[in-house]
């Protein structure tokens, strides 16, 4: 069911969100045993805000945009009383005394939070088999990875558990697992939505986003969560875009680029549904033409100096007396020590030295400072890019989902997964992952849209022509 249907028929009092929220808990308890994209399930708390949407409804009040729609929230967003670990053992069974801005809109707007899922550590990771509470199936091939950081998030919407949920993507954990799992999933402009109660990975990175089975139940959602919040200092003083009355409108005149440099490395079925991607936005009048920006090769390695530095300070609040939990020892150093050790998993303690390493004295502008160049250059490459064309087209990952535990053991080939979605987050641009047919193996398959900062009505449009033109 989607999440227009869901609404009309709420808020006109034709079926109550306490049945809508009962058949979501319904599926989550038949189908979350083999998949696990839930670490946490709050049907109680769920049934009882759904029946204050119904009681809002039959008293004649306006219950909101999202009334009654359920709802999956990546377990790094903060919800006041409720764990949110981020799927570390040392913020295991932390309950927050505050809510995120985007779980607040959600309430208000008569959304219904039905839990928290699972995802990679601290969001750090491809496949969500990083987290310390085991991994999330992909609901396409139980043997597969969903993708990540974000996996619960996306596979529980591919489950149809939930008809929308949010993640974070700080390299790609958004776009990725959409790309993955078939559904839609949203990167927008950093700054659009605030981030105030995200647990934060990278901070000049980090930005929450939309998962849906459809586009305009993306939009739907984006509009919901994005807009100025005066608690977030990155906030951007504006209104949230308009996307919904613009899905239909086409890309007639538009100028699109298909990034050859975002086909890099990408398998031959991956590439051929892009290419299939332009022919469909060609078809819709877009003027397509080939692009190379060959800048954007550079973007992992500055990523995995930069996200790793900013981890390495957002991280040390997990001294065992700030945040999280403690592991006692004879002093406040040995107790630092043994709550950091057994408290982080191997990933998450990687990124920290390599960041820490990244910041010393000696070395900092031999990588930190170097990789900030090349920031620079990614985000002058992708401004003289916009100069020629509206939108850039590309892959969203290099293959198809992958088996569980094929990566694991090696990170260089895990952090490739994110070599065509991590760009775009140096530069704070919007992109989104839409599902274009499936690979050879049958999986799923995402095209990704990328576009300048605030550009998302035009990438909802070209979102929506594809969406409707796609294979299998
Ligand atoms: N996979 C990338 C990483 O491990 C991106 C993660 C993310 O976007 N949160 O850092």
């Amino acid at each position: 069911m989607n999440v227009v249907e869901i609404v009309t028929q709420v808020r006109a009092g034709e079926r109550s969100a306490v049945s809508v929220t009962e058949e979501s808990l319904g599926r989550i308890a038949s189908h979350d045993g083999e998949i696990h994209a839930f670490l946490d399930v709050q049907a109680d708390r769920a049934l009882a805000r759904a029946a204050a949407v119904d009681r809002t409804v039959a008293a004649g009040s306006d219950p909101g945009p999202l009334a009654g729609v359920p709802i999956a929230l990546k377990d790094n967003l903060c919800q006041r009383g409720e764990v949110t670990s981020c799927a570390s053992k040392i913020l295991a069974g932390w309950r927050p005394p505050y809510d995120a801005t985007v779980v607040s809109r959600l309430e208000a707007a008569g959304a219904i939070v039905v839990g928290k899922t699972n995802m990679d550590e601290f969001a750090m990771g491809s496949s969500t088999e990083n987290s310390a509470f085991g991994p999330t199936r992909n609901p396409r091939n139980t043997s597969r990875v969903p993708g990540g950081s974000s996996g619960g998030s996306a596979a529980a919407v591919a489950a149809s558990m939930v008809p929308l949920s949010l993640g974070s993507d700080t390299g790609g954990s958004i776009r990725q697992p959409a790309a993955l799992c078939g559904v839609v999933g949203v990167k927008p402009t950093y700054g659009l939505v605030s981030r105030y109660g995200l647990i934060a990975f990278a901070s000049s990175l980090d930005q929450i986003g939309p998962f849906a089975s459809s586009v305009a139940d993306a939009a739907w959602l984006l509009e919901v969560i994005a807009g100025h919040d005066a608690r977030d200092t990155t906030s951007l003083v504006m209104d949230a875009p308009s996307l919904v009355d613009h899905l239909d409108d086409g890309v007639a005149g538009l100028r699109v680029g298909l990034c050859t440099d975002l086909l890099e490395g990408c398998a031959p079925d991956v590439t051929a549904k892009v290419r299939s991607a332009a022919e469909a936005l060609s078809a819709a009048g877009a003027t397509v033409t080939e692009i190379a920006i060959p800048e954007l090769r550079y973007g992992l390695s500055a990523y995995y100096l930069l996200a790793p530095a900013e981890a390495s300070s957002n991280l040390a609040r997990y001294d065992g007396v700030r945040y999280g939990n403690r592991v006692d020892a004879e002093d406040v150093a040995a107790m630092n020590t043994a709550t950091r050790t057994q408290g982080f998993g191997d990933e998450v303690k990687r990124r920290i030295m390599l960041g820490t390493y990244a910041l010393s004295a000696g070395y900092y502008d031999a990588y930190y400072g170097q990789a900030q160049r090349v920031r620079t250059l990614i985000i002058n490459a992708f401004a003289s890019a916009y100069e020629s064309v509206d939108l850039l087209l590309g892959a969203t990952t290099p293959t198809t989902a992958f088996e569980i535990g094929a990566k694991v053991g090696d990170p260089m080939s895990m952090y490739l997964s994110d070599v065509c979605t991590i760009p775009t987050n140096l530069a704070g641009h919007p992109a989104l992952s839409v599902p274009f047919g499936t690979g050879d193996d049958g999986m799923p398959i995402g095209v990704q849209l990328l576009g300048p900062a605030l550009s998302e009505e035009r990438l909802f449009r070209a979102a929506s022509v594809l969406e409707a033109g796609a294979g299998s």
